[in-house]
């Protein structure tokens, strides 16, 4: 029986486990997450946990350092939290928290990471459109490609229908065609924003996680998950390696802080962006654009409250009232319509992303109505791409270690002329599709770089060994026999759009990639 090891249970590190267990029948996976298991399923979205309570807990214990009490629970040695950390998403946590050993990224501040079993996929939103025009690999063709994506859409269980009968989301969507009349190709206006989940009977949504990924993985009564181990609270601390070849990894459990070594075939790195660079560089493994060609999305976002004499040429007060009970079946979650306007070239170089919400992101001040807006809110914006460069860099210093004893990361980024100019574009035609729906409750606004939680370029993928990439159009990393990469991380491109399913894409057909050379090995 031949042995893979994953390095990170995120949605890429479970689409790598899924399609190799699927494909090969003589092949062990066994999965190192170094966070813990947060559902009971493993990998399950936070966001179907309906109680208040557990819901906030299993979002803190993601939170790495910054985890708080819960962290004596899970044996994680009281002395690397940093007292007053803020945090940054829930479920997720500043790489440059202040404490010591926090890594620095002055230049790109809301740097996050989540350290779960599922990743940052427990707690992300699910928006899972497709890549466009440049945004895709230049160096896989149309047909592979639209099959790679088939099989993502499966695995993450991606649809475009929900919530396509609200009639207030499709009241947005003809507000959102009246303005963009003329200016947006064919095929590629205003429409519902593919997400990945399972549309329950009352119309509310199962958000997908890693659980759906892994699939038979996660069910212990069926035969493929006799060869799959997952082991949380499993820290990769190397992979180790003789002559260019990898031999396995390093890990240290975390529950009692013993050292072992996993022997293993193929290793697969898939933890994230900045620990997946992290990891290759603290076990020697550095090709030269490691670390360099972060992109990210520069995000604008605001809030506009509906007009009800906007969207009432399009929906009724009857319309309003049955979205208003569906939406009381699941108080969980205030969302009940998603809506987008995806990039196109060169029309709508940006992905508009609107979420439609009974309430507020934030605590509105909304002095002329106690009750907030009757019409509810849409919480809008704008992703924007980053042009690769490479003096983008997140870089690693042998000599400090970060909280976990790794080289710490400092991250060195700027936007440049050519984003500037679309950032100035985009919040003109966020103030063009703001008013067509109603009033500002939030003015159009930039977020700190690093807010967009979709961290690309850094292990990015190339056609040539010419040192501008990490890994060849495989996953494989370059020079390396048995080391495949995954993750937003490989994207090379400028993009707008939502990353995950190109990854998992991506990832995909790095796994067939997997399977077959184990087989040839036989
Ligand atoms: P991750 O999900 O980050 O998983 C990596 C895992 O590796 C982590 O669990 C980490 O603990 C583990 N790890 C790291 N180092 C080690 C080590 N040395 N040893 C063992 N384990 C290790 N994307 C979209 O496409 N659409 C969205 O709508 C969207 N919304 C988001 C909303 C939020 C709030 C967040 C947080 C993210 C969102 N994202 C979205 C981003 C999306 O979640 C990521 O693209 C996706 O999770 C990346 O998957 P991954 O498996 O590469 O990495």
């Amino acid at each position: 029986m031949k042995t893979v090891v994953i390095v990170g249970s995120g949605p890429i590190g479970s689409a790598f486990a899924r399609v190799i267990l699927g494909a090969a029948d003589d092949v062990r996976v066994v999965m190192c997450e170094a966070g813990p298991q947060l559902t009971e399923t493993p990998g399950a979205s936070v966001r179907n946990i309906a109680d208040t309570d557990a819901r906030a807990r299993a979002r803190e214990l993601a939170q790495g350092p910054q985890a708080g009490s819960h962290r004596a629970s899970l044996g994680i040695p009281e002395t690397v939290v940093a007292e007053g950390m803020f945090t940054a998403r829930q479920g997720t946590f500043l790489l440059d928290f202040g404490g010591p050993g926090s890594a620095h990224c002055a230049s790109f501040p809301a740097a996050a990471a989540s350290t779960n079993v599922g990743g940052m996929g427990a707690h992300w939103t699910c928006a899972t459109p497709a890549p466009q025009f440049s945004e895709k690999l230049p160096f896989i063709d149309d047909t592979e490609w639209d099959e790679l994506l088939s099989v993502a859409r499966q695995l993450l269980h991606v649809q475009s229908s929900a919530f396509a009968d609200s009639p207030i989301g499709a009241a947005i969507r003809s507000l959102f065609e009246e303005e963009f009349a003329g200016e947006l190709p064919e095929g590629f206006g205003p429409s519902t924003l593919p997400v990945a989940g399972d549309v329950l009977d009352d119309g509310s949504v199962r958000w997908a996680g890693a659980d759906v990924i892994l699939g038979p993985l996660g069910d212990p009564g069926h035969p493929l998950s006799a060869r799959f181990t997952l082991r949380d609270l499993t820290l990769v601390r190397r992979v180790e390696h003789r002559d260019g070849r990898i031999r396995g990894v390093s890990v240290e459990d975390l529950r009692s802080g013993e050292h072992s070594t996993i022997v293993a075939d193929i290793v697969v790195v898939a933890a994230d962006a900045f620990r997946s660079p992290q990891l290759l560089w603290a076990s020697g493994i550095r090709p030269p654009s490691l670390g360099h060609y972060l992109t990210e999305h520069p995000v604008m976002i605001s809030t506009v409250a509906l007009d009800g004499d906007k969207v009432g040429r399009f929906a009724s007060l009857a319309d309003l009232d049955a979205e208003l009970s569906r939406r009381s079946l699941n108080a969980a979650d205030p969302v009940s319509a998603v809506n987008r306007i995806p990039f196109s070239e060169p029309q709508h170089p940006f992905s508009l992303q609107a979420m439609y919400s009974e309430t507020t992101p934030f605590r509105a001040d909304l002095n002329d109505d106690a009750n907030g807006n009757r019409w509810g809110y849409v919480n809008m914006g704008y992703g924007l791409r980053k042009r690769p460069r490479f003096e983008d860099t997140v870089t690693f210093d042998d000599g400090e270690l970060d909280y976990r004893g790794f080289p710490n990361m400092t991250i060195d980024y700027a936007l440049t002329p050519d984003e500037d100019s679309e950032i100035a574009d985009a919040e003109r035609r966020l103030r063009r599709a703001g008013s067509a729906l109603g009033d500002f409750v939030a003015e159009p606004r930039l977020l700190p770089n690093g807010s967009s939680l979709h961290y690309q370029g850094t292990m990015r993928m190339g056609e040539e060994n010419d040192g501008a990439s990490v890994a060849d159009p495989w996953s494989r990393v370059w020079d390396w026999d048995g080391l495949y990469v995954g993750g937003n991380a490989l994207i090379p491109t400028a993009t707008s759009m939502n990353p995950t399913l190109m990854s998992v894409a991506i990832a995909v057909r790095a796994a067939r990639n997997v399977a077959n050379t184990l087989s040839q090995r036989r």
